[in-house]
């Protein structure tokens, strides 16, 4: 598949994202003009409150069904279009209306083929899983436009065992989780995590590579398309590691050297 643009919906209440230096990687590791842009919901339409507030979900074990919201639901998304930093206790939504809401949002001469874009939100975006009858975080949603949600990026990939048995023990006896918590500081991803940026390149990759080659992930650790359902895998394959491995490199290489031809 060929790609001519690649267009980033900011996320402005996640500055980690540090779009500039996300738009330099692109462009360095893809050669195509990365072009930024606002959030998506700048673009909101009159119905993409009361879709949205539709697609929230209230039952973990039971896939999706359409919610008939209530005002103060889709006055709530209304005021989040204006300020996205709004939210502030996490609200599911099924990643697969999402991504069709904010599909519907992208201008229509810039979604050809060759156009991909990147919607980058705070919301937490969950997919329902029919082999485990239940619902799962998602961080990316693989598609165009793909979805990336950074709050998906510290829910979804699990924490240290260790961690939730922990912090299960001292529940149980009352204590301060905050001793818990600084414990494994760093084993794990937090809200404005300074390390979110290179994380978002990985998810980044994943969702061009599905879209170029039709398949995203690599089986290997040692590779920035593994896909990490531990933080611990993710922090390794994306800052430690920090490459694609040999061969996912090679595609890269001839794909790069076969859409620079055609550009
Ligand atoms: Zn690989």
């Amino acid at each position: 598949m060929r790609i001519s643009r690649i267009f980033l919906y900011n996320e402005p209440s996640v500055p980690e994202i540090s779009s500039d230096s996300l738009a330099n990687f692109l462009q360095n590791t893809f050669h195509v003009t990365v072009i930024k842009r606002e959030n998506i919901f700048k673009n909101a339409a009159e119905d993409t409150a009361y879709d949205l507030a539709s697609s929230r979900i209230f039952n973990m074990h039971q896939s999706f069904q359409i919610h008939v919201p209530t005002n103060e639901e889709v006055e709530f998304e209304r005021q989040t279009f204006q300020n996205t930093s709004k939210v502030e206790n996490i609200i599911l939504y099924d990643g697969f209306e999402f991504q069709r809401i904010v599909s519907s949002l992208i201008p229509s001469d810039e979604s050809n083929v060759e156009d991909f874009h990147f919607v980058f939100t705070n919301k937490l975006t969950c997919t329902f899983d029919f082999n485990d009858y239940r619902y799962h975080g998602r961080a990316l949603i693989g598609a165009n436009p793909s979805i990336i949600s950074t709050t998906g990026i510290i829910e979804a990939p699990a924490k240290p065992r260790e961690y939730y048995m922990e912090l299960m023990v001292n529940y149980g006896q009352g204590l301060n989780i905050d001793s818990i918590k600084k414990k494994y500081q760093g084993a794990y991803l937090e809200y404005h995590d300074l390390r979110l940026g290179k994380i978002i390149e990985g998810y980044c990759l994943q969702a061009l590579f599905y879209y170029i080659t039709g398949e995203s992930f690599c089986d290997l650790l040692d590779c920035r398309l593994n896909n990490a359902h531990w933080q611990r895998d993710l922090l390794y394959s994306q800052l430690e590691f920090g490459k694609l491995c040999n061969k996912h490199s090679e595609i890269l290489k001839s794909w790069t050297a076969l859409n620079d031809l055609n550009c």
